[in-house]
């Protein structure tokens, strides 16, 4: 499952599953553009990655705004080349009672959870219809696939993820792109640390009695960037500790 020669991007690389993403996929071989909102993060990953040996740049901007997402594909090109795997990781959440949802907060999240995903796509999708050859990976989550109090603006922000999913796997399908998503289930990040969750009592909840880590996300999305996964395209790799069966 060598990823050698492929160039990568992981939007929300600078920590959480976007880190273990990142990490995994040069570990693999690919050259990896890390882009986040905060640079340090970025530059963390990056770092990590230089120094186990693998290639890696780090890129700060807002995957969601037009103008920043074109100003990192340029860049990625000129320092790695064209963009053969695209992650779609970049989120946020929120726990808000539907009624007390603002519409600020609701065009908040669909804009970095949804729209984020459709720009970063839009401009790196060329570099894979000129190739011949792409892997999508978009991460959408097991709440969209469940339901979930008090998240409703996310859940509906992750249900577009996968529709959008569903849809571009079939307009590139006979262009040697693949288009899938991974929902993860409970795992284990700063984003899940800062919420008003308590991770241990959640995790004892769990099949398999504990949270995920976000590694056991990254190997799935290796397994989806991967060469030999060039015939699955617009599917659901759940990673979930067998939270939510399909
Ligand atoms: P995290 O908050 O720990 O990390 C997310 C990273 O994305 C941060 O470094 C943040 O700076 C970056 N980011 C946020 N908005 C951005 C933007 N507009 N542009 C660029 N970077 C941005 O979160 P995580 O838990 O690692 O989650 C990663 C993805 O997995 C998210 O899409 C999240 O919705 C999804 N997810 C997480 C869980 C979980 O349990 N942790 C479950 C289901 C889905």
């Amino acid at each position: 499952m060598s990823l050698g020669g492929k160039v990568a991007v992981v939007t929300g690389g600078g920590r959480g599953i976007g880190r273990a993403i990142a990490t995994v996929l040069a570990g693999r071989g690919a050259a990896v553009s890390v882009w986040d909102l905060s640079s340090e993060g970025a530059e963390e990953t990056a770092a990590a990655i230089r120094a186990a040996g693998g290639t890696a740049i780090a890129l700060a901007g807002d995957a969601a705004d037009a103008a920043a997402v074109a100003a990192a594909a340029t860049r990625t090109r000129s320092e790695l080349g064209p963009v053969a795997i695209l992650v779609n990781n970049a989120g946020v959440t929120a726990y808000e009672p539907f009624t007390s949802i603002t519409e600020e907060s609701w065009d908040r999240m669909i804009r970095i959870n949804l729209k984020g995903p459709f720009l970063v796509t839009k401009e790196l999708v060329t570099d894979m219809l000129e190739a011949g050859w792409g892997r999508i990976v978009n991460i959408s989550s097991s709440s969209a696939q469940t339901g979930a109090p008090a998240m409703s603006h996310y859940v509906a922000s992750k249900g577009g993820v996968i529709g959008l999913t569903k849809a571009l796997a079939i307009e590139y399908a006979d262009k040697g792109i693949t288009v899938n998503h991974v929902p993860p289930g409970f795992i284990d990040t700063p984003l899940v640390r800062e919420g008003p969750v308590d991770v241990d009592a959640v995790a004892a909840t769990m099949p398999m009695k504990r949270a995920g880590r976000p590694e056991d996300v990254a190997y799935a999305v290796a397994y989806l960037a991967s060469e030999g996964a060039g015939y699955v395209t617009g599917q659901t790799l759940s990673t979930n500790g067998g939270r939510y069966l399909l």
